[in-house]
């Protein structure tokens, strides 16, 4: 007799791609596999999705809550382990103060799970320290779509477009290794457009780019606004489209102008002619795509020498790649991707062009 199979069809809960997936779960193993009839991922998961599974039944996967006594970690039960973390809440706040306890979430939390979190920290511990992984790169990203866009992150369009894109820029981004699945976009698009990709990192995505902005760490402003000296200086701006649509467009070209090519090739150290040519690209698009940082992945999970690059329909498929893969290869790939944190965020603008 065949053992029972229970299926539930979900998202892949580890990047912000959130390609479709079924988890099925039989004899006590939980298999993820690629759903058929999605749209943005269409039927195919990386690696990391298709290993996302074997975690829920992994042997040493943590089932009850460990408390520390004598210096060593003890399992316990439930009701201990709250009692004990609520007497060290109490203890703390008596001795200096309801402010000197900090709560700290995740990007990964569900919006739910993130309300009832923020209302344990203001409500039941008193705190006004309350903080999440993204403060540092969603928040900034979210404040600066908004007061660009006047709207916060989230891809305002079809990933489908990116296909049609004639010009595609990327900062900050590596998505062949950090949403494998969107390849397929990006290689239609490759094929008949022009990318630009900014990073400090030379990438197998950046090195096929048509221009590879190799910017310093930390100059990503700079070089935004020495694209648009030369946007401004050559007359490429389309002055009609920035009137009807923007807002204090003379401070951002009053900035620019102090940015001159040749200031901004000393401060991020890509050539004053590159940073020409990716103007040039860019104004010559008809429908030219932005994306920037917003969302993170990382491939902390990776395996594979090929893994990072790869996505495949079917757990057979998987199952055969990674059986490939040599053990050394492994283990290179994971001391690689484990301190490998890339970010491409379905932030859309439009540049400014002149028709
Ligand atoms: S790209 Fe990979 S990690 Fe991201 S949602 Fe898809 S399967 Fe999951």
């Amino acid at each position: 007799m065949s053992a029972h199979v229970a299926s539930v069809r979900t998202t892949c809960p580890y990047c912000a791609l959130q390609c479709a997936m079924v988890v099925e779960h039989s004899d006590g193993a939980y298999r993820a596999g690629a759903a058929a009839g999605s749209d943005g991922s269409a039927g195919e998961l990386c690696m990391k999705g298709f290993s996302a599974g074997e975690t829920l039944a992994h042997p040493e996967r943590l089932l009850a809550p460990l408390v520390r006594r004598d210096g060593r970690l003890c399992e316990a039960t439930w009701d201990e382990a709250l009692d004990h973390a609520a007497e060290g809440f109490r203890t703390v706040a008596a001795r200096s103060g309801a402010d000197a306890v900090a709560a700290f979430g995740s990007g990964a939390l569900t919006n739910e799970k993130a309300y009832a979190f923020g209302k344990f920290a203001r409500l039941a511990l008193w705190t006004a320290n309350f903080d999440y992984n993204g403060r540092f790169c969603m928040s900034s990203a979210a404040a600066a779509a908004n007061r660009a866009f006047g709207v916060d992150r989230g891809l305002p369009f079809p990933l489908t477009w990116l296909r049609e894109a004639d010009v595609l820029f990327v900062a900050g981004g590596n998505p062949l290794e950090t949403m494998p699945p969107l390849e397929r976009y990006l290689g239609a698009q490759r094929a008949t457009g022009a990318s630009i990709v900014v990073d400090p990192r030379a990438t197998s995505f950046a090195r096929s780019a048509t221009l590879h902005l190799q910017a310093a760490p930390g100059t990503d402003a700079a070089l935004a606004y020495g694209l648009l000296h030369v946007l401004v200086a050559e007359r490429l701006v389309d002055d009609a489209y920035v009137a009807l649509r923007t807002r204090g467009f003379a401070d951002v070209r009053r900035t620019a102008q102090r940015e001159h090519r040749e200031r901004a090739e000393r401060r991020i150290g890509v050539p004053a002619e590159s940073i020409r040519r990716g103007a040039r690209l860019l104004a010559a698009g008809k429908r030219t795509i932005v994306l920037t940082a917003g969302a993170s992945s990382s491939i902390a999970t990776a395996r594979m020498r090929r893994a990072p690059t790869s996505t495949w329909r079917s757990r057979s498929a998987y199952r055969a790649a990674r059986g490939a893969a040599t053990g050394r290869s492994r283990a290179r790939a994971t001391a690689k991707a484990a301190g490998s944190t890339a970010k491409i965020g379905p932030v859309a603008g439009v540049f400014v062009r002149r028709r």
